[in-house]
């Protein structure tokens, strides 16, 4: 990469990458960026999720309604997602939101006819589309570790008893947490500025021993160590620090105000992102980098944004090849 690009694009290095968790750097940006980012990954990167439900009996002890809502909060595999149309934009079915280009669907049909009580569960869902199915059913053998862990099969929807019944028909579809939370692939997205942190080495070596441990261990999060060689103090963990001021304040109590200075990078950003399995957490970066994309083509036709076309695909590439 030469200087100039080196200046002009945002570049993202991949620190911890698990399926349901992602640590990166975003470097080389702003704010703003990092926001949108963050606000897409929340609010707009679309999953699937059931949204009508047709109940043909129920006589177990919850109203179809509190059926249908838990229903609707069970995370489906939604690597789909990207490539479905909404159903309200969906012309295939007139906006009906049951085709399959728009929509997925499921069955239920569970009775209790012994005396033990019955656990209705998400694994009780029969899919139309192998792809689209709840998260702990498709991580059996594969992938999944929390519902393995526990002896449980599926997320539990309702218990029966002797004699009671489900049957119903439920239609998942295409959506973003915009307009229902059950549909955001995100359990957490956040970002940090990194922090910059300059020890003023001078005004350190004025203090004794002792006064360093004290200084060190005024700060809540570990940040600072004392070598034990050199008796010097170093930082240890720069990223520990929650901007709490508390060594700053401590220094001037000590009467060495200017002891440490720190300062937000502005440029720099450090990422945790955790899925609820719908999608990977590093597909919800790509998708959500996708999806701004597409937001900005939405006003292309007014700017000239060449510019911000080869940003975000640049950005996008390096997300592809961390990915990987
Ligand atoms: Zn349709």
């Amino acid at each position: 990469m030469d200087g100039a690009s080196y200046q002009r694009f945002p570049r993202v290095k991949i620190r911890d990458m698990k399926d349901d968790y992602l640590k990166f750097e975003l470097r080389d940006t702003d704010a703003s960026m990092a926001n949108a980012l963050r606000r897409v990954m929340l609010v707009e990167v679309p999953t699937i999720a059931i949204d009508l439900v047709e109940i043909e009996s129920n006589s177990s002890v919850l109203n179809d309604e509190f059926i249908a809502h838990r229903l609707g909060l069970i995370p489906l595999t939604s690597e789909r997602a990207m490539g479905m149309r909404f159903s309200r934009d969906c012309d295939a079915c007139d906006g009906d939101g049951q085709c399959e280009y728009c929509s997925v669907e499921f069955h239920l049909n569970v009775k209790c006819t012994s005396d033990q009580t019955l656990d209705v569960t998400s694994a009780d869902l029969r899919s139309s589309d192998d792809r689209v199915v709840p998260i702990d059913v498709a991580g059996r053998g594969s992938y999944s570790n929390a519902f393995e862990a526990s002896e449980q099969r599926g997320i539990i929807i309702v218990k029966l008893r002797r004699g009671q019944e489900l049957r119903l028909r439920a239609i998942a579809r295409k959506g973003i947490g915009k307009d229902h939370a059950k549909w955001s692939p995100a359990a957490t997205v956040t970002f940090m500025y990194e922090p910059e942190i300059h020890i003023n080495e001078d005004l350190m070596e004025t203090l004794s021993l002792e006064e360093k441990q004290e200084w060190v261990e005024s700060c809540p999060t570990r940040v600072f160590g004392i070598d034990p060689n050199t008796q010097q103090v170093v930082v240890v963990d720069a990223e520990a620090y929650t901007y709490d001021d508390e060594v700053i304040k401590k220094a001037e109590a000590m009467g060495k105000s200017g002891l440490v200075e720190i300062y937000a990078k502005e440029d720099s950003f450090i990422f945790t992102v955790e899925s609820t399995g719908a999608i990977k957490a590093s597909q919800m970066v790509i998708n959500a980098i996708e999806v701004l994309k597409q937001k900005l083509d939405a006003v292309r036709p007014s700017l000239d944004t060449e510019e911000a076309d080869e940003q975000f695909g640049e950005l996008n590439q390096h997300m592809r090849g961390g990915a990987m």
